[in-house]
């Protein structure tokens, strides 16, 4: 699924099959409504299968999240059935709010609904997804979500597929929109001031489980090592990496449910974040040179522990995450 694109399509379209992609759908409208600690314990279950299906369903799985936070009823009632059977799924593009400075991509009010221009450096589903909720910076400052088809059209263009080292097949590219018409009915909702930097506070703990689903990967890359080469240094240091996974496990998950504790949340997402790239590094070395293989399972999952080093990235995080880089052991 890591390298082939139709492979990780069928992988979507087997969670769509089974209602899974419409985790955070409200039961209401045809979705399972899982609480945030059973949507959690399902990407991790996730991405230790599988980091690019990992993280494709959770864009479409982000996108239902905000749709069920709209006030807008007609909306709701037209895409979140659809979104929870898979009928239709789609992508978003919010982290160039992110961005410091200017803003990327701007929305201006026009006499039906609202026009964007600028630039969406990050859409993931590129050819997988056929809509997006994607966010932008209004001239007073505060943030509007929008509903839109993902095609490109004569105000809407996107680059080439970004080559990247891991996840690459997910599709990611950026979008550039001139003008581009949105109708007041395709308006999610409009959020005071820069939404993303109150979010990103509070939700800071709530990527580690993609972390923890890559370092419980790794684990099983170094189980699966040893059963071929009985070495004992593989099982014990797999031994050893899963007692410390569990730790982490449990802190991530505390510090989930105390947001309000930020540097709880910062130090267990840094955690998770070491501890999967120490698990993926074990499982390259417990593989020897087949673990250089770009098909072998120990590589990928070194490579996913990168994507999930960054992917919803802010300067605190990037900075707990430097921090315990560069303690000693
Ligand atoms: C493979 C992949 C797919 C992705 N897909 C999506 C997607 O589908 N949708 C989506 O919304 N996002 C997506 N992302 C974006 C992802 O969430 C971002 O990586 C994350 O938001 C960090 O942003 P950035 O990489 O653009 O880094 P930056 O813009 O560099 O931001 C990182 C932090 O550094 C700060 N910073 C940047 N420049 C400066 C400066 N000069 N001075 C001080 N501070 C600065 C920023 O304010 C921010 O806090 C994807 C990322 C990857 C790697």
């Amino acid at each position: 699924m890591d390298q082939d694109l139709a492979a990780l399509t069928q992988g979507l379209d087997g969670l769509g099959g089974r209602g899974w992609l419409g985790l955070r759908v409200p039961e209401e409208f045809g979705g399972l409504g899982f609480d945030d600690r059973a949507f959690r314990r399902f990407q991790e279950t996730c991405s230790r299968c599988s980091g690019a299906l990992a993280f494709l369903q959770t864009q479409h799985q982000s996108a239902c999240g905000f749709l069920a936070k709209s006030e807008n009823e007609d909306l709701k009632e037209r895409t979140l059935p659809k979104l929870a059977t898979a009928e239709r799924t789609a992508g978003i593009a919010f982290s160039q709010l992110r961005r410091t400075g200017n803003p990327l991509l701007t929305a201006e009010p026009s006499h039906s609904g609202y026009l964007l221009s600028g630039k969406a450096p990050w859409i993931t589903g590129w050819g997988i997804f056929d809509a997006c909720v994607t966010a932008a910076t209004l001239p007073s400052g505060d943030t509007i979500f929008v509903w839109h088809r993902l095609e490109e059209s004569r105000g809407f263009k996107v680059s080439e597929p970004m080559r990247l080292a891991s996840i690459e097949v997910a599709q990611t590219v950026s979008g550039e929109f001139v003008d581009f018409a949105v109708p007041e009915e395709d308006i999610l909702y409009i959020r005071p001031g820069n939404w993303i930097h109150e979010n990103d506070l509070i939700n800071i703990a709530l990527q580690s489980p993609f972390s923890l689903g890559c370092a419980r990967a790794g684990i099983d890359v170094m189980r699966d090592a040893f059963a071929k080469k009985p070495i004992d240094a593989i099982a014990l240091t797999a031994d050893s990496l899963e007692k410390e996974l569990e730790c982490c496990r449990d802190e991530a998950y505390g510090a989930m449910e105390n947001k309000g504790d930020t540097e709880r949340s910062l130090n267990a997402r840094a955690w998770a974040i070491h501890l999967a790239g120490r698990c993926a590094h074990a499982a390259v070395a417990a593989s020897s040179g087949a673990g250089n293989s770009m098909q072998h399972a120990a590589q990928r999952v070194y490579r996913e522990a990168l994507v999930f080093t960054v992917s919803a990235q802010t300067t605190p995080i990037m900075e707990a995450t430097l921090r315990r880089l560069a303690s000693p052991q």
